[in-house]
């Protein structure tokens, strides 16, 4: 079992200098927890009244969770949509104005990330404690501090809350929809590209990297990475190792206060497919199902480049007017994070040239594409951009532009520094 207390103080005066924090005080991932949660939440000390939020199916997974909260004796408010597949604004506001009124004093979430979402930014901004109990262990923002949110076509990342409380039942997690536990496979395992730009980035720009993070979040995808033939059994014991190596990798980043360890390119270019389909009004794919495509794309990429012995490299020359262009609705944003400049800038192109050898070392450091695709496709993910929806020609075009829309350093990025 996850004592992260007990973790934080481990990590307490880390050598590299961080504060290492993150606010998880109690998780729980039992057997038949979901009959156990109003008395857990008692003994968390947690408010008298509150609110129960989650789609049709969440409850429909746990449905003892409600009467488990009253027979503790909490009064309980529910707010049930059909489904939640998307987390919106408005649905943030739903939850703050149950707080708000005094109606409700804190929230327990039931459910995966769009049903968390809401409550982790409602919370936050009225400092009511939260609970966050997952039906699937289908992606890593369980200990997350920010909240992707839609507000009208946009999605975009906000400061959350980190919950007081996660929990779990690993029945239910055994039992959860293949795909969901797909997913989370796939959000898993592009943890090996996040290590790799981290690195990369460190070495050629010196952004802060601890080694003892980066340590943790290897441990974690190492973990999951082994236990692929079992993720589709409907086997609790392996159900609880993914759900708890996603929740770890969630501490990590809670631990550096960004999405550093667990997010890369390849989470940069699935955010590029999930923003443009929301313009056209679809619904996205499962998270891990697209970061997990996006992450076999991006490390076939870093292998060509890596074959490469010696490189040469330019400032890039990139063509904004083009690349507003492509972005449509977007272009403000993108605009935003590359003015008045853009985050190659300080980049010397012989120091590129330089730390390449290091680069190949770091891209070799982690298992190879064909070894994740093996390991994806053991786990029922799909492998292929057909098989997820997206044609040749988006991809073409996400791979390009999907670098303009954070303003983090990758290799990927820095890629376009290089002549031929
Ligand atoms: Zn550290
Ligand atoms: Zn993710």
């Amino acid at each position: 079992m996850i004592d992260i207390p007990s973790m934080v103080s481990d990590f307490a005066g880390c050598s590299c200098g961080q504060n290492h924090e993150c606010a998880i005080g109690l998780v729980r991932v039992e057997s038949g927890l979901q009959g156990r949660v109003g008395e857990t939440l008692r003994a968390a000390g947690f408010p008298h009244r509150l609110l129960l939020f989650g789609d049709k199916a969440g409850f429909g997974a746990a449905p003892q969770v409600g009467p488990s909260l009253k027979e503790a004796g909490f009064s309980v408010e529910t707010i049930e949509y059909d489904s939640l597949r998307v987390a919106r604004m408005e649905d943030v506001e739903r939850v703050e104005n149950a707080i708000r009124s005094g109606r409700v004093e804190g929230a327990v979430a039931v459910g995966t990330g769009s049903a968390h979402d809401p409550c982790r930014l409602a919370c936050a901004r009225t400092g009511a404690p939260l609970a966050l109990f997952a039906t699937a262990a289908s992606m890593d923002g369980f200990a997350s501090y920010s909240a992707p949110i839609v507000d009208g076509v946009f999605k975009t990342t906000h400061p959350a809350k980190c919950p007081e409380v996660v929990l779990a039942d690993s029945a239910i997690l055994a039992a959860a929809p293949a795909e969901l536990k797909s997913a989370g496979f796939g959000d898993m395992m592009a943890k090996y590209v996040a290590l790799i730009d981290w690195r990369v980035s460190h070495l050629v720009s010196g952004e802060p990297l601890c080694e003892r993070v980066a340590g943790l979040v290897r441990e974690a995808v190492d973990k999951i990475f082994a236990l692929a033939p079992r993720v589709l059994a409907t086997d609790e014991e392996s159900a609880a190792a993914v759900f708890e190596a996603l929740l770890l990798t969630g501490v990590a980043m809670s631990f550096t206060k960004t999405s550093r360890p667990g997010s890369g390119t390849e989470h940069i270019l699935a955010h590029f497919w999930e923003c443009m389909e929301l313009t056209e009004g679809k619904i996205p794919n499962y998270h891990g199902i697209d970061v997990g495509v996006a992450t076999l794309l991006v490390m076939r990429e870093y292998e060509r480049l890596a074959a490469m012995e010696t490189v040469r490299a330019r400032r890039e020359t990139p063509d904004w007017d083009e690349i507003y262009r492509a972005y449509g609705p977007l272009a403000p944003n993108v605009r935003q994070l590359n003015t008045p400049d853009t985050i190659t800038d300080g980049i010397a192109p012989e120091a590129l040239e330089a730390a390449w050898p290091e680069i190949r070392r770091i891209v070799a450091s982690v298992p190879s594409s064909a070894t994740i695709q093996e390991a994806m496709r053991t786990a029922g993910c799909p492998c292929e951009p057909a098989q997820v929806g997206k044609s040749p020609e988006f991809v073409a075009k996400a791979m390009s532009l999907h670098p303009y829309m954070r303003r983090r350093l990758s290799l990927m990025r820095l890629s376009k520094m290089l002549v031929g």
